[in-house]
């Protein structure tokens, strides 16, 4: 080996590796800069940013400014004015302390700062630009501070492959903002991307009505307040009730002394709470803020201090979701809010017509279709059914109008359904049933193009996170090939117009959930016909539960259709939709002969 003279790495090399630490993408520092403003003392704070925050981020607070003498130290690394020895660590009140925000920044991107202290008369301008500093100079200015960061990571190319799409980008930004306002009430927050205003809240101190700016109506109107004061923390808050429970973790906000933090024991405390409130797979809504003694928490593990330690762990985990738990099943708030829910939308008879579906999607989910019959799909359940569905013989076998002969001899556990047919006694799951009929329907529809859409008036209003909204503009046509309408309601909250058409007994707004949240985790590049099984299955997945009563009508019009099903014994994931013993079996059980 070759011996080379150990050397300091030059100031510059150690702001870009400490950036690395602490600047990963637009959002790190929007989060920096915000929280210094509140650290400033600002009441109002507004972020503009431009393509993702990657071309520019512009951050204005009326905080208390940065004296003109004190402008070159602050972007040096370990420069802060909020700690001065290491033992106030454990009993530091202002989000940042590391110093090192603005001298990792200034690394990585071209600043520009313009501030003004209240004790001085006049203002500064600064540049600094991959840690080169610029000129300063006087300028005229109000109270507070200005940040202008563009081109971020022009001189670090290798994390600027990293980042992702300008909207994914910009979407880390507006989730990071809402955190920070939802923290601080108290201050007014303006946050807009490439023009168009995202974000406004009035900074009144109200935190429900940030929760009202942030999540909209919906939400709003489903809330439990909680309160909690115990030997090891204090806590206030909201929980969601059953109705806005949601299909991943991202409408989980746990603040720990004002700051954001994913805490492993706070998540399983809240989540064990609402035991037997949720479904599988399914998350609560929740906004809650924790206080802890100082001393008792250690928020300096991660750089950007997202993780926390703290002391009592096993005793804040039963506490906490004790209360959660004794919230939730308060009787009063349970009967209440269910009313309202009730009165406001479910007895609302939407008003319904049938429409032929849009041209241009049936196109494009024939072509899928036809796509997916050639490919290496071919015996998956679609596929065997496109095959089935283009047979002739298929519709000539039976008429629609000729009932397959069958006597329903009635229902049991309110689930299932004995009939006797073609020499059998059937025992039929009455939800796999419905599921098999409707994605049999489905595809057959989207194949047939009579896929239909029912309009909804009034319009369904539902609160998606910004992933969601995200994943769902990305597969819209496929949505829309469903008989989906939605459009953005501003916020999070989008609107659904029409729902689809010709499937049984389905809670459409909690398939259109579903799917949101399921859309998440598709690629956006996926093919589309596979895209289409999935929307299918999870259409049929929303088919009406067991244990929900069905009327004898209602089971013989199910009835006629699987029975005419080339396949009716399985649902499209392989349960069986029905059972049988045959008069041998029945004979043998009651020893009437013996084999
Ligand atoms: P830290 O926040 O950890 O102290 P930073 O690098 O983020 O480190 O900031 C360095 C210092 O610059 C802060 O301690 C503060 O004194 C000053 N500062 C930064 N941003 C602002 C601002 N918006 N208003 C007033 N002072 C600021
Ligand atoms: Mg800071």
């Amino acid at each position: 080996m070759v011996r080379k003279e150990i050397q300091v790495l030059s100031k510059n090399t150690i702001d870009q590796i400490a950036a690395g630490e602490v600047i990963e993408r637009p959002a790190s520092v929007v989060k920096e800069l915000t929280e210094n403003a509140i650290d400033a003392g600002a009441s109002a704070i507004s972020v503009e940013i431009k393509k993702g925050g990657i071309s520019e981020i512009r951050i204005t607070d009326n905080g208390c400014g940065i004296p003109v003498k004190q402008i070159h130290t602050a972007f040096l690394r370990h420069a802060t004015s909020k700690l001065r020895k290491a033992k106030e660590l454990d009993s530091i009140h202002s989000l940042g302390f590391r110093g090192e925000a603005l001298s990792s920044i200034a690394a990585v991107s071209m600043v520009t700062m313009i501030t003004k202290a209240s004790e001085e008369d006049f203002g500064s301008q600064f540049m600094i630009e991959g840690g080169e500093e610029g000129e300063l100079q006087e300028i005229g200015a109000p109270d507070g501070t200005t940040f202008i960061v563009r081109n971020l990571f022009y001189n670090t190319p290798a994390r600027k492959k990293f980042l992702k799409s300008q909207q994914t980008e910009s979407g880390y930004v507006q989730s990071m903002m809402e955190h920070l306002a939802l923290s601080h009430p108290e201050i007014s927050f303006r946050f807009s991307t490439d023009g168009r205003e995202r974000l406004q809240t009035s900074g009144n101190g109200k935190t429900e009505d940030v929760v009202y700016q942030i999540f909209g109506r919906e939400i709003v109107k489903n809330l439990l307040p909680i309160e909690q004061k115990t030997e090891y923390y204090s806590l206030k808050g909201f929980l969601g009730n059953y109705t806005v429970n949601r299909g991943n973790r991202d409408f989980e906000n746990f603040f720990v002394n004002g700051r954001l933090v994913e805490d492993k024991i706070l998540r399983k405390a809240v989540e064990e709470g609402y035991r037997g409130f949720l479904m599988q797979h399914q998350f609560p809504f929740a906004v809650l803020f924790f206080q802890f003694p100082d001393g008792t928490i250690d928020v300096n593990v991660h750089p950007a201090k997202k993780e926390i330690r703290m002391d009592h762990g096993p005793e804040v985990l039963s506490l906490l979701s004790a209360a959660v738990h004794e919230r939730l099943t308060r009787r009063d708030d349970i009967i209440a809010v269910t009313l309202t829910k009730e009165k406001k939308e479910d007895h609302v008879t939407p008003k319904v017509s049938a429409l032929p579906f849009e041209e241009k999607h049936l196109k494009q989910v024939n072509r899928a279709v036809e796509e997916h019959a050639a490919s290496v799909l071919k015996d998956t359940a679609i596929s065997r059914y496109t095959e089935e569905v283009t047979k002739p013989v298929q519709m000539s076998f039976l008429s629609e109008k000729s009932r397959p002969f069958y006597r329903i001899i009635g229902q049991v556990f309110d689930t299932y359904w004995m009939f006797e047919y073609d020499g059998k006694l059937y025992i039929l799951d009455q939800h796999a049933a419905h599921e098999k009929v409707n994605y049999e329907r489905l595809m057959a529809s989207l194949k047939n193009k009579t896929m239909t859409s029912q309009m909804v008036s009034p319009a369904l209003i539902i609160t998606l996170s910004i992933q969601e909204a995200a994943a769902l503009e990305e597969h819209r046509a496929d949505i829309e090939a469903l008989g989906f309408a939605f459009e953005s309601f501003g916020g999070h909250e989008y609107r659904i117009t029409a729902t689809p058409g010709n499937l049984y007994s389905i809670d459409t707004k909690h398939l259109f959930m579903d799917l949101a949240a399921q859309a998440v985790s598709w690629k956006a590049d996926e093919e589309s016909a596979l895209i289409r099984e999935r929307v299918a299955t999870i259409a049929c997945k929303a088919s009406i539960k067991g244990n929900q009563r069905i009327s004898q009508m209602e089971l013989e019009k199910l009835l006629d259709e699987l029975l005419m099903l080339d396949e009716p014994f399985h649902c499209p994931h392989g349960r069986p939709t029905m059972v049988s013993l045959t008069r041998d079996e029945l004979d043998k059980m009651f020893k009437r002969i013996v084999s």
